[in-house]
């Protein structure tokens, strides 16, 4: 297996070695609990006290306070809480508050989420107000000046998880001068990444996460500033100066403090000049690797180690395919399902075209990134950017690849649109054609050098003819129901493959032969491919489809004849770095076109298909089961769970 490149910081980081040594010396020598007086728990608690000034001392926290919980989340809902309460005081005093909550368009959902709570629970009936960005993804200060004399609460944060775009919190403080709103900033993003002076602004609250920058989940801290109201989030046994009830997290402020002690005696991380050199590199290779490549967010007032992209042509989910197939880890900038990316809601907020916000994808890497992954991560990049463009995704001419022909499915939303490619001639019937995978069949066709010769609907009929030859078969047409047409692919009388569309296979009984290979037009129908007998006579799929690594070394040890069969698409096998255990290649958009020479073979080999995450083989498993090949297996959990021991080509 090659090295995996982590590249997903802004999610979660690794754990610094020096962190993780702290956390085990506290959980070994130094157990004991803060609060008891005897020696054990004086060593705990300074240990606990020394992390904590020197948090205050890195944040310039002035005679602010600063408590350790849980993480980012819980910091929000504290200060959320906080503020809320007093207002509710406040208002019950007589005194004006204002009447709403401003959040910035582009926080994390944990603010809006905790507003909404809070607001509800409390029964305040403030108003819930998104404070708009520009196109660059910084807040508009001209919006929130105008909402300032009505603001009770404002939440912003410092820099953004998604694109890395940094707020302008000199701006935003300058602006609220006057106005009596709370003030919170999230600076998840921004610890050891930005110089932070809490104690000399007007910031009120500020959340941090440990995780985000080589702590262990788990743990983080709250900034307060003096004199800011406060109403404890979790009460007991008066912890935390009773800001925080519950027995501290002594392993996890160990880690923080080994952390806080890298950033503020420095040595560990990267300095800021090295930052801007790795992201430089990177944007590099992304624009040589993908032509047409638009980063979406501005270089210049974004944090170094983010870079958010989208590329023409290619959804984040294939992009993420191929990346990982890579072995480099990245994000989807959006939430993106199997069937399709939802839009980012804050590339959204910065009004860029839909089709970037819901094909974005993110690269994040934290301050201890060396140069040596960095280059290496540059190297991976370029090898799948031509893995793509060979694959015909980004259309431009390929050569040396293989062209690909006989039938391929190509899926979007849950419907199928299915191509047939007769190599010879370059012609090509595109059958159920979906308007928004025109580009890339317009791509894949153009890169291989292929014409459509005809498109045929199931819907409408459109054939002209009733039969027409096409390479060495012939396609006929034949009525399925009143609303249906399917198209049957035929060798002599015979009929390989019926495309039927969207008409229920039951009702097909008697118009197709039993053993014809039928190809829906929607995941719900069917998957990939199956036949009218293999329907009738039911599922068998079977507990044992699914292998774990244990089972799979059985299996293979058992029979040396089993056949593995990577089912991931061309482009993400050839991002590989080569190596590991021989497998079959049959991308799951051409298990069809296999299926019946594996149902012909006379000994019928186990089958164990595998993928990155384990969905698509078990749709091709399930698919070869269900066509009566007992033999076929799926590796559960995909590469990502599979022992290192298998070395599967990863
Ligand atoms: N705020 C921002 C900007 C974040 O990126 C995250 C984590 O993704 C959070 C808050 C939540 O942090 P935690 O995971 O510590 O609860």
């Amino acid at each position: 297996m090659s090295k995996e490149i982590y590249l997903d910081g802004n999610a979660t980081t690794c754990v610094l070695p020096a962190a993780i040594d702290a956390a085990v010396q506290a959980m070994r020598d130094c157990f004991g609990n803060p609060s008891s007086t005897h020696a054990t728990g004086l060593q705990a608690k300074a240990m606990m006290d020394s992390v904590r000034q020197r948090a205050k001392r890195l944040l310039g926290v002035g005679n602010g306070r600063i408590m350790f919980n849980s993480g980012a989340t819980e910091g929000i809902q504290t200060a959320v809480l906080s503020a809320l309460c007093a207002l509710r005081e406040r208002r019950e005093r007589g005194e004006a508050i204002g009447s709403l909550l401003v959040y910035g368009a582009t926080e994390h959902k944990a603010v809006p989420e905790a507003l909404a709570h809070w607001n509800r629970l409390l029964g305040l009936g403030l108003e819930l107000k998104k404070l708009p960005v520009d196109a660059d993804g910084r807040h508009d200060l001209a919006a929130l000046r105008a909402l300032a004399p009505q603001a009770a609460f404002v939440c912003t944060m410092a820099a953004n998880n998604e694109t890395g775009v940094v707020s302008d919190l000199v701006g935003i403080g300058a602006t609220l001068v006057g106005s009596k709103a709370l003030w919170m900033v999230d600076c998840v993003q921004g610890l050891g990444k930005l110089p932070l002076d809490l104690g000399n602004t007007r910031i009120d609250y500020a959340p941090f996460s440990g995780h985000k920058l080589y702590a262990p989940k788990g743990i983080g801290m709250l900034y307060v500033r003096e004199g800011a109201p406060y109403t404890a989030l979790v009460m007991g046994g008066g912890q935390e100066a009773g800001l925080r009830s519950g027995t501290e997290n002594m392993a996890g402020i160990a880690a923080l403090g080994a952390v806080l002690a890298a950033l503020e005696e420095g040595g560990t991380f990267r300095s800021p000049t090295e930052l801007y050199g790795f992201r430089e590199k990177l944007a590099t290779s992304l624009r040589a690797a993908f032509p047409g490549i638009v980063f979406n967010a501005p270089f210049d007032k974004a944090l170094p180690t983010t870079l958010n992209f989208s590329v023409p042509g290619l959804s984040s989910k294939e992009l993420l395919d191929v990346f990982d197939a890579a072995n480099v880890r990245v994000s989807a900038g959006s939430a993106c399902s199997a069937a399709k990316a939802a839009p980012s809601y804050v590339l959204d907020a910065m009004g860029l075209p839909a089709w970037r916000s819901s094909s974005a994808v993110r690269m994040s890497f934290g301050p201890l990134a060396g140069e040596e992954i960095i280059d290496e991560a540059c190297t991976r990049i370029e090898r799948c950017g031509q893995a793509l463009r060979n694959a015909g995704l980004m259309d431009t001419p390929v050569s040396g690849t293989v062209v690909p022909e006989g039938l391929l499915q190509l899926s979007l939303a849950g419907n199928h649109t299915w191509l047939l490619l007769d190599a010879p001639s370059r012609q090509c019937i595109v059958i159920d054609h979906q308007a928004e995978l025109g580009e890339r069949i317009d791509s894949l066709l153009h890169s291989h050098g292929y014409k459509v010769s005809a498109r045929l609907s199931t819907r409408d009929g459109g054939a002209e003819t009733d039969s027409f030859v096409f390479g060495a078969h012939t396609v006929r047409r034949a009525a399925l129901d009143s609303s249906h047409t399917g198209y049957l692919l035929c060798s002599g009388d015979k009929v390989d493959y019926a495309f039927t569309g969207l008409a229920a296979l039951s009702g097909l009984a008697g118009k197709l032969p039993a053993d014809a290979l039928v190809c829906a037009g929607r995941e719900e129908v069917n998957a990939c491919c199956t036949s009218l007998r293999a329907e009738a006579q039911g599922s068998m799929a079977g507990a044992d489809l699914n292998l774990d690594s244990i089972a799979l070394a059985r299996l293979l040890e058992a029979h040396p004849q089993a056949v593995l069969v990577d089912v991931r698409e061309t482009y993400e096998q050839a991002a590989c770095i080569p190596g590991g255990r021989a497998a079959e290649s049959v991308p799951l958009s051409r298990l069809a076109a296999f299926v019946p020479g594996w149902l012909d073979a006379v000994d019928q080999p186990p089958l164990v298909f595998f993928c990155r995450s384990g969905n698509r083989s078990a749709k091709a498993a399930q698919c070869l089961r269900r066509l009566g090949y007992r033999n076929a297996y799926s590796l559960g959990g995909g590469i990502a769970l599979a022992s290192p021991a298998l070395a599967l080509a990863a």
